[in-house]
């Protein structure tokens, strides 16, 4: 059996992963796409050290160094089962089971839908959740940011720089996002927002032609028309496949005490999956450093 087995391989994962084999014992990380959410950013410049990176660079120096050292790495694997018997076990997609004493989960989070009519029908047809990776696509058009939170806002900052015309679909009377944020779109020439909205359908035939939503005032339906739809309310945690085992938030996010312990006795948890009060790359990383020692300190007491 692994001592340390980290499911998810974004950084909370990799760092779960090093910091675990650096103690010298036998770690396996099993990941359904190695890198996770930073495979799909593009500048970075919070990473504290570095100024500036891409999300592939930083993905593949990961990847580099989780290789430096002694570690098994289980790419394109989903986890699928988790049993705690005398060890923890993990079944695969595949059918495999993988036994380990402990268990780091740091299967982090994916884009929330909006499920209206249109969005599945559409998605990558106009219907999008990346501003960094699709915006480029509507250079020029008009597009839609349903979501007035910070990433909603940001989103629509972004877009703003690219496309034509940007409108802010808020479903909350007030947007959410920080003051800072609003000003700064505010000041921005071709953007509205839309609040008090309830998002209705995106429309299209083949593609994306527009949004239709419902003013929560006066219950009357509007129509815009436009190219591209941005999703951006929030991420859910990839943690529905722990059903029964570890407790987690109302949320889905996996609980975890600050030595990264879920109340599953063995089975730790870091990054973007657990209760964290932020979602960040450094704060993943960090989490996976806490979660590793925490199962090494687990480990030498049992
Ligand atoms: P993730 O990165 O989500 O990785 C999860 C891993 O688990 C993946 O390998 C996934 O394939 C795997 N996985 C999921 N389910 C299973 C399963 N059942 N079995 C096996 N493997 C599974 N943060 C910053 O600090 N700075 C930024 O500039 C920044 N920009 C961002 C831009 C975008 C577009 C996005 C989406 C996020 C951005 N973030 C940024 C947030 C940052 O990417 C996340 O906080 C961070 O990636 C979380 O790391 P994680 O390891 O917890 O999870």
């Amino acid at each position: 059996p692994y001592d340390v087995l980290v499911i998810g391989g974004g950084p909370a994962g990799a760092s779960a992963a090093i910091y675990a084999a650096r103690k010298g014992i036998r770690t396996g990380i099993v990941a359904e796409r190695f890198g996770g959410q930073v495979m799909d950013t593009l500048g970075i410049e919070n990473l504290i050290g570095t100024k500036y990176t891409e999300g592939p660079k930083l993905v593949a120096s990961l990847e580099e160094h989780v290789k430096e050292y002694n570690v098994d790495v289980m790419n394109l694997q989903r986890a699928k089962r988790l049993e705690k018997n005398d060890l923890v076990e993990v079944e695969l997609e595949n059918g495999a089971v993988l036994k380990s004493k402990t268990v780091i989960l740091s299967t982090g989070a994916r884009w929330r839908n909006v499920n209206v009519p249109g969005e599945a029908e559409f998605k990558n047809k106009g219907v999008a959740y990346c501003p960094h990776c699709d915006g480029p696509l509507f250079a020029g058009k008009d597009v839609a940011v349903i979501g007035g939170g910070n990433s909603g806002i940001e989103a629509a900052i972004d877009l703003a720089g690219i496309v034509k015309h940007v409108t802010v679909i808020e479903f909350a009377p007030e947007l959410k996002a920080d003051s800072v944020l609003q000003d700064r779109l505010n000041s921005l020439p071709n953007a509205t927002v839309i609040k008090n909205a309830q998002t209705k359908e995106i429309t299209g035939t083949d593609k994306v032609n527009g949004i239709t939503y419902v003013d929560r005032a006066t219950g009357k339906e509007h129509h815009v028309e436009l190219q591209g739809v941005f999703v951006q309310i929030g991420l859910v945690p990839n943690t529905e496949w722990l059903d029964g085992t570890v407790e987690r938030t109302r949320f889905g996010e996996v609980i975890v005490d600050k030595h990264g312990a879920t109340t599953l006795s063995g089975v730790f948890a870091a990054g973007d999956c657990t209760d964290s009060a932020f979602k960040q790359i450094i704060i993943s990383m960090g989490s996976g450093a806490t979660a590793a020692l925490g199962a090494f300190d687990y480990l030498i007491r049992n």
